[in-house]
């Protein structure tokens, strides 16, 4: 049942490690990738086709040559701060792309399609466990534009018979298990990266945003999920597609939130180090809690979040940051 899969963003820091799960689970990623914030060095598993989401002809170009089974879109950009302060590049890319990608699996009969959404289509919702059926009600320009492609999915597969699986991720850490690949964003502005940078002495301390959220130590929760269970997720997703079962949303979380100092506390555990903190204010468009019930996946596709403690996330992610990394 393997067969050629197309991954948009594969050579980023969670496709590139849905494609080492894709491998192993014996299909050929096909990464499609602009490498505008990816890593050709990631990309280990398949063939790397570059090429852009904007770009409606190297799509049906990379469809036609390659005859996927599935597509799984992980390329868009990514950043809360950075959607608040220019939403309009957040809207064009993030929806031009993934209606480029859509028109163009209609177009070439691709019938599977598997989608990184996120928990920030939820906004802020006063820390209650979020499910699948919880309303979604954005609060940044990053939530709102995966939103809408949820819903533009909705359409084309009412339209096109296009099966799909929306994963909605809560907060992806840590690395390869083994080592092959990991977290590295330019510029960084994810909790567990630069923490482990204040700690390395590569930076002179980590920021942490906001000490006066309600929640129970007064700053941020997240539901922290290791990169590798996230990916065995996707290999779940789409042999859930492959076998004709039928669309399906999911929320990738754990169900148990930690507060911005808890992830410190860990890091000092982990590493024996201290990590030198500065206060700052709030960071605009952060929601105090977001925390997911993981039961769907579980009971539906046999999910099985094992990597996702905190201790191995921080410790699969610190031994990734005493590598060279990716162009280096
Ligand atoms: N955070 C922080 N300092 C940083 C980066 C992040 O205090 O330098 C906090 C941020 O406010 C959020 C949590 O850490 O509550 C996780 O942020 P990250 O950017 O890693 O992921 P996001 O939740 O935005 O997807």
């Amino acid at each position: 049942m393997a067969g050629k899969v197309l991954v948009t963003g594969g050579a980023g820091y969670v496709g590139a490690h849905a494609c080492k799960a894709l491998a192993r689970a014996g299909f050929t990623p096909v990464v499609f990738d602009n490498l505008s914030t990816g890593w050709a060095e990631a990309v280990k598993w398949g063939p790397l086709v570059r090429g852009d989401l904007m770009d409606r002809a190297a799509i049906d170009a990379a469809l036609a040559e390659h005859r996927p089974v599935a597509v799984m879109h992980f390329a868009a950009l990514s950043l809360v701060g950075e959607s608040m302060r220019d939403p309009g590049r957040y809207w064009r890319v993030n929806i031009g792309g993934a209606l480029n990608l859509l028109e163009g699996c209609a177009a070439a009969g691709v019938r599977n399609f598997v989608f990184s959404s996120t928990c920030a289509t939820y906004g802020d919702q006063d820390g209650v466990l979020l499910t699948e059926e919880t309303p979604q009600r954005p609060i940044n320009a990053y939530g709102g534009s995966k939103l809408a492609i949820e819903g533009m999915l909705r359409d084309f597969g009412a339209a096109f018979g296009i099966a799909h699986v929306i994963f909605r991720y809560f907060n992806v850490a840590g690395a390869d298990p083994e080592g092959e690949i990991g977290e590295q964003h330019r510029p960084e502005t994810h909790l567990i990266p630069l923490m482990l940078d204040a700690v390395a002495g590569r930076r002179p301390a980590l920021s942490v945003f906001g000490t006066d959220y309600p929640t129970p130590d007064g700053t941020c929760v997240r539901d922290y999920v290791h990169v590798a269970d996230l990916a065995e997720a996707h290999v779940l997703g789409l042999r859930h597609l492959m076998q004709g079962r039928g669309n399906g949303v999911f929320c990738l979380g754990t169900g148990r939130g930690f507060s911005v100092r808890e992830v410190i506390e860990a890091s000092r555990a982990v590493t024996n180090r201290e990590v030198p903190v500065l206060i700052a204010g709030r960071r605009p468009g952060d929601a105090a809690a977001l925390v997911s019930s993981s039961s769907r996946a579980v009971q539906e596709l046999g999910w099985e979040p094992r990597h996702s403690t905190l201790r191995q996330m921080i410790g699969d992610a610190w031994a990734w940051a005493q590598k060279p990394g990716f162009g280096a």
